[in-house]
């Protein structure tokens, strides 16, 4: 891999770091190479001072939060990969019904801790892998209803570390989207209701089932592979049904698959390369495009 990062880039910045770190295991897929650098800020002045000098000398700066939407390529990553897992960017703070939570804090376990404290809202998203940041990237959510319905606002750093909010009134959430543009997304504010632990809890449990009765949760993936096309794209049909009605259920190559389960998740087993997963990808949207003239986007992010 071409050295992007210098060694003058991360002298005294005194953040915690390593080179050549292996993704795969910190991704739900578990394959692709390293990161150039794999850089853990311990607070926001750290990654704002490290998001400045990236910016200065053109290296890109990615963040990676639970790996639960991502697949690494088998070369790796150049520049620098942030995890935002130290304690500044994993507090939960409770206002009132308000939760103030960092970017890098668990969403499962969010989910749970404010179902027992009588907070609604977050139930919508049981059972979704996910850290709270990358969950409002990309607006997770599904039959219940998206994070997004409950965010209030967002404090991001933008490329060149500057630290700014988004406010409820001019942030958009729409189906696995956002208009938050900013790399960075540090914080996030939740608006919540009181309602019962228990009704909660039932809730919490109707919602993980149904996830797990119907997908793959146990398999190496990234979710659904693409997103459902537009209605008038495609008479209404989710994209699970179209790669399904296109007999793809089960097609493979090398160790990665098209689910038996959901054929909108693409599974990789024991032994698979990123080129594997990306080679079902482009058969199933190709196979798609000429059976159906119907264009499926990707929405698992590829590094890089
Ligand atoms: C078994 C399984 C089931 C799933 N079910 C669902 C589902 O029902 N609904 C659904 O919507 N998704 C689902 N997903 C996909 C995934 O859980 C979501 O997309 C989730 O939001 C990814 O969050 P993450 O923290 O893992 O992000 P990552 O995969 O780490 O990153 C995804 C993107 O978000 C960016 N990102 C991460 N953190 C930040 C941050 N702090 N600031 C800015 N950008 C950031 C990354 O740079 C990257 O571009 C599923 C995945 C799996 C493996």
């Amino acid at each position: 891999m071409t050295k992007l990062v210098t060694d003058d880039l991360l002298a005294d910045l005194n953040i915690a770091h390593e080179r050549n770190v292996p993704l795969g295991p910190k991704t739900w897929y578990g394959v692709g190479g390293p990161a150039e650098v794999l850089a853990t800020p311990a607070s926001i002045a750290q990654l704002g001072e490290l998001a400045v000098r990236c910016h200065e000398a053109n290296v890109p700066l990615r963040v990676l939060g639970s790996g639960a939407n991502l697949l690494v390529s088998d070369e790796g990553v150049p520049g620098v990969v942030v995890q935002l897992s130290e304690p500044a960017f994993t507090n939960v703070e409770r206002e009132g019904t308000m939760l103030r939570v960092g970017a890098g804090a668990d969403l499962f376990k969010l989910v749970l801790d404010s179902t027992r404290e009588g907070l609604a809202g977050l139930e919508t998203v049981a059972g979704i892998p996910a850290s709270v940041g990358g969950a409002v990237r990309m607006n997770a959510g599904g039959a219940y209803g998206d994070i997004g319905s409950s965010v209030s606002r967002v404090q991001v750093m933008s490329g060149n570390g500057q630290v700014y909010y988004r406010d409820r009134a001019d942030l958009v959430f729409s189906y696995r989207k956002t208009n938050i543009v900013a790399p960075l997304i540090l914080q996030v504010e939740f608006a919540l209701e009181e309602d019962d632990p228990e009704t909660l809890m039932k809730r919490v449990k109707e919602i993980f089932f149904y996830k797990k009765n119907s997908q793959p949760m146990g398999a190496a993936s990234a979710g659904c592979a693409f997103k459902n096309p537009p209605a008038e794209a495609a008479d209404g049909a989710g994209a699970g049904k179209l790669i399904d009605q296109a007999g793809l259920k089960g097609y493979r190559h090398g160790r990665a698959h098209v689910s038996e389960v959901h054929a909108n998740f693409i599974a990789a087993d024991e032994g698979a390369t990123a080129a594997d997963v990306l080679a079902v990808i482009s058969h199933v949207q190709q196979t798609v495009r000429e059976r159906f003239d119907v264009e499926l986007e990707r929405e698992v992010v590829v590094w890089p």
